[in-house]
């Protein structure tokens, strides 16, 4: 979608450190990290926000948890454990609108987040 810089960086227009890329899904760097693993994962097909899932695309966070695994054991964190964050919305602090979830680990992470 134009003017959305995760589609930007899915079309190359805006640089990423990529970390995971597969038919449906796409993960980079968070270029601000909160954590020293900290790994933005985006479906490549633009969806807003958790609240434009339907039945047609929602088999897509399927593949976004996948992938976040994958990650994980690769980036060696699958064992300490990890976190897998969407925010959605105003009051969730969503500031880009297509969707994403953060995979944040590599320490003891704070609970609760609010
Ligand atoms: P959220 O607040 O959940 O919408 O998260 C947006 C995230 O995108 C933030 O953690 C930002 O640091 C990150 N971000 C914004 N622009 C870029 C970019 N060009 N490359 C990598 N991460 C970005
Ligand atoms: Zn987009």
């Amino acid at each position: 979608m134009e003017n959305c810089i995760f589609c930007k960086i899915l079309k190359g227009e805006i640089p990423s450190e990529k970390v995971y890329e597969d038919e449906k899904v796409y993960a980079f760097k968070d270029i601000n990290p909160e954590a020293p693993v900290h790994v933005l994962i985006i479906p490549k097909k633009h969806i807003s926000s958790a609240n434009e899932l339907t039945e047609e695309n929602k088999e897509v966070i399927g593949d976004v948890y996948y992938a976040a695994q994958k990650i994980a054991k690769e980036l060696g964190i699958a064992d300490k454990g990890y976190r897998i964050i969407n925010n959605c919305g105003e009051d969730g602090g969503q500031t880009v609108f297509h969707i994403h979830f953060h995979l944040m680990g590599g320490k003891k992470l704070n609970w609760p987040p609010c």
